[in-house]
């Protein structure tokens, strides 16, 4: 089901994870694509927009766990779309280097039903199959990206390395990824706030990230996990840093 939350800018989503697709006439944009399990919500979609997968201009990854990179080989190798992100997170999605929770993790916070639901939920969806891309690209820092949407990349280093959020500026949307979000199945906290520490690489870089993001020109977030908020960012970074109840 897909909810649009700014002008061309849909967010939508599979099993507890997001991705949001982004509109230029007949063109698009999408970022990050779910779990490999939501690969056919994911198609379903792009067609509730009346377009076909083919017509994907580029998929841009916010990092490359596998809840969001979940469909981006098969998006390559069925229609060639190119794989986007930031040069810190190719070597995440290559699999030279693994900046990721362990099934361990998990296991260890299993005893909580909430979490061992979620565990359940997304193993079934293949979130303990290794998705390694060799296709994927780094675009350049800096100015709006040539595609549909012109966004303007936002590097966000904490969750992961590479992790990036996207500007959509004529939108007035920011996709945010992992770095803030809304809601998780493992959180019973509700608006923006920032992922169990245990799923991120470096929490004070994660939090210096969300720093970045306060001075940004946008009024609505379209996080990795939870639904979309909207209202002055600052507020939003603010109630990310504060303490968890
Ligand atoms: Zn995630």
């Amino acid at each position: 089901m897909l909810t649009q939350i700014g002008d061309g800018v849909h967010l939508s989503g599979g099993t507890d994870v997001n991705w949001v697709l982004v509109q230029d006439g007949d063109a698009l944009t999408v970022v990050d694509t779910g779990y490999p399990g939501d690969a056919d919500r994911l198609d379903a979609s792009v067609r509730e927009l009346g377009l076909v997968p083919g017509d994907v201009s580029a998929v841009l990854v916010t990092h490359a766990h596998v809840d969001h990179v979940g469909s981006v080989a098969r998006w390559w190798e069925h229609h060639g779309v190119p794989v986007l992100m930031h040069a810190d997170e190719v070597p995440n999605a290559t699999g030279e280097r693994a900046e990721s929770a362990t099934t361990l993790d998990v296991a260890r916070r299993a005893w909580r039903p909430r979490t061992a639901l979620w565990a359940a939920r997304i193993s079934r969806l293949g979130a303990t199959s290794h998705q390694t891309f060799a296709h994927a690209r780094a675009w350049t820092d800096g100015a709006p990206l040539d595609v549909p949407g012109a966004p303007v990349p936002v590097h966000t280093p904490g969750h992961t390395s590479g992790h990036a959020a996207y500007l959509f500026p004529a939108a007035g949307v920011l996709v945010t990824g992992d770095a803030l979000v809304t809601g998780h199945a493992i959180s019973r906290r509700r608006g923006p706030q920032q992922l169990p520490g245990f799923f991120t690489a470096d929490g004070v870089q994660a939090e210096r990230s969300l720093e970045r993001l306060r001075a940004l020109d946008a009024d609505t977030i379209a996080p990795g996990h939870g639904p979309a908020w909207r209202g002055p960012l600052g507020d939003a970074v603010d109630q990310a840093l504060s303490p968890r109840p």
